[in-house]
């Protein structure tokens, strides 16, 4: 089958030498790459900014702000049969960054911020997009309810929750624990292991959800 799978964080420019980002390895992404190909898929990987090597047998498109990214999906998305959005998009992007270098005056500095296009929001809409859709939701609590309201709301097949207030898992590691939310109340709890592993079930799960 045909993957498209997001990956890694975005950074948006304050300056030419300043950013907004966030923590992202883009390990998971990278990860769930890997196994689609071990699994024989065909694969394209929208990634951030990341230090990682890229997989092998992929087609790799490096973008660097969430308005790249949005156009890169956008532009692969057709044909395409399970999308796996796992990138960690920066909700927001500095409305005028600056054409120079910022410079040290005043003691404060204030930052305007606009809201970045919603890119996993846009995939059943606005992109026209019926393959099988696959979010992942970062919570610090009440996880399940609110990947269920996230799995209604973006017309998704699967959340992949985590709690990111643990700090012995997620973002920066190379373990996740995670819950998988289904449609038709659906739920099933992936104890804590290597995100490679992790990777294997959300294919499996994936190859599932198009068989059914
Ligand atoms: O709403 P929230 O950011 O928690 O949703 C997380 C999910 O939405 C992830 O799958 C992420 O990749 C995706 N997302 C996106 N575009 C955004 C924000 C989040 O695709 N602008």
């Amino acid at each position: 089958m045909k993957f498209l799978i997001t990956a890694g964080p975005t950074r948006e420019n304050i300056d030419p030498v300043r950013y907004l980002s966030n923590r992202s390895s883009g390990k998971m992404g990278y990860a769930l790459a890997s196994a689609a190909v071990a699994a024989g898929h065909e694969v394209v990987l929208v990634s951030g900014p990341v230090h990682l090597p890229p997989p092998g047998g992929v087609k790799l498109i490096r973008v660097v702000s969430a308005r790249d990214m949005y156009e890169a999906v956008a532009e692969h998305l057709p044909g395409v049969e399970v999308a796996v959005f796992s990138a960690a998009v920066a909700d927001y992007r500095v409305a005028e960054p600056a054409g120079e270098k910022i410079k040290k005056r005043e003691d404060e500095l204030l930052l305007r911020l606009v809201k970045n296009p919603d890119i996993l929001g846009s995939a059943r809409g606005t992109m026209g997009y019926s393959g099988v859709l696959i979010g992942f939701a970062a919570e610090t609590n009440d996880v399940v309810e609110h990947a269920r309201k996230k799995l209604e709301s973006k017309q998704c097949d699967l959340i992949v929750a985590n709690d990111v207030s643990r700090t012995d898992i997620g973002f920066d590691g190379d373990d996740n624990e995670v819950i998988f939310v289904t449609r038709g109340g659906g739920m099933e709890r992936v104890p804590k292991s290597p995100k490679t592993e992790i990777a294997r079930r959300i294919i499996r799960e994936a190859e599932r959800l198009a068989a059914s």
